[in-house]
């Protein structure tokens, strides 16, 4: 069994990135991430503390903006129109989830599709749809890129994606489509979901059910990716994050695993890296 490395892999693209970096500023274009957050959710600080930090590690500019739990959905929809104006500002990405008040769909339509780093306009989701991705959700980036990395290929695989958000779950199976494997798709309904889990070459699990997975549900041999992230307040993990694959009594039966931490996490922050490197390099094409 081989543990898939998402923290070493993403040190080495967090490192591209700066080189990278460094090469468009030759070019007089400083790439730059405007990233909102609505509110004061801890878990969303943490996750704006880390992306800024990372921004700063890569020398991509990064301006925080941070707005009221009760502010007007007139009021973000502004901001984002003039960081849609904005020429140093390549990225904008706005933290989810937004308080009850504001429309989230609305307010992912009006970032510009060429600054949408996060992937979640309905233009760049029709895009990755159609076979014609350009801005691709990071998580699921990530997991195709932890693929690459180790020589995985997953066209003629039999892949089952267990979770079918928006942020994770959709973009992994038009990925997965257009890479050419069989997909299964399995969400709170499925109604036998070992039947599907346990026929994948490549397991693919996004529900944030802690140890939904268990060792009965993987085929032997089977490639498995945990997105899950999950803070236990109790019980034998206490204090610790775990995945929603029972890694403990999993693992044995994988060819390849992804751990939590350590996994698909630090991936997700590296590709948001990479894409507003990409979305800085759209800007002056
Ligand atoms: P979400 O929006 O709540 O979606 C969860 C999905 O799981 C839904 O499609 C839901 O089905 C499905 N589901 C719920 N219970 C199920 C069950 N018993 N069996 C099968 N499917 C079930 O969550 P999310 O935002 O995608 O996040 C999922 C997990 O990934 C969370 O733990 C989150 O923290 C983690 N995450 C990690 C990263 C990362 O960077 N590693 C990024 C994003 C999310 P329905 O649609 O039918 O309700």
């Amino acid at each position: 069994m081989t543990i898939l490395d998402g923290k070493s892999l993403s040190n080495k693209i967090k490192e591209e990135v700066k080189q990278e970096t460094k090469e468009i500023k030759k070019n007089g274009i400083i790439p730059g991430l405007a990233v909102i957050l609505v509110g004061d959710n801890p878990a969303s600080q943490t996750y704006v503390a880390s992306k800024e930090r990372s921004c700063i590690t890569a020398g991509i500019f990064s301006e925080k903006i941070a707005m009221n739990i009760d502010a007007s959905q007139e009021r973000l929809i502004d901001k984002i129109t003039k960081l849609n104006e904005d020429n140093s500002i390549h990225g904008i990405l706005v933290q989810l989830p937004l308080p009850k008040q504001i429309d989230t769909n609305k307010i992912l339509e009006t970032i510009n599709p060429k600054k949408d780093v996060d992937g979640f306009h309905m233009f760049n989701v029709g895009k990755l749809s159609i076979g014609n991705p350009s801005l691709v959700p990071c998580t699921p980036l990530g997991i195709m890129r932890i693929l690459k990395e180790y020589d995985i290929n997953p066209t003629g695989m039999d892949a089952c994606v267990v979770g079918v958000s928006n942020i994770v779950g959709k973009p992994m199976i038009n990925l997965l489509t257009n890479a050419r494997a069989t997909v299964t798709i399995c969400h709170s309904k499925t109604k036998n979901l070992k039947n599907h889990t346990s026929k994948a070459d490549l397991l693919i699990v996004g529900v944030g059910i802690p140890h939904v997975i268990t060792e009965d549900m993987v085929k032997n041999g089977a490639i498995v990716i945990d997105v899950g992230i999950n803070k236990m307040t109790c019980g034998k993990y206490k204090g610790k994050l775990v995945g929603d694959i029972d890694y403990e009594n999993v693992s044995h039966k994988c060819s390849y695993i992804t751990p939590v931490p350590g996994g698909v996490g630090p991936m997700t922050i590296a590709m948001l890296l990479k894409n507003t490197l990409t979305a800085a390099r759209m800007s002056v094409k």
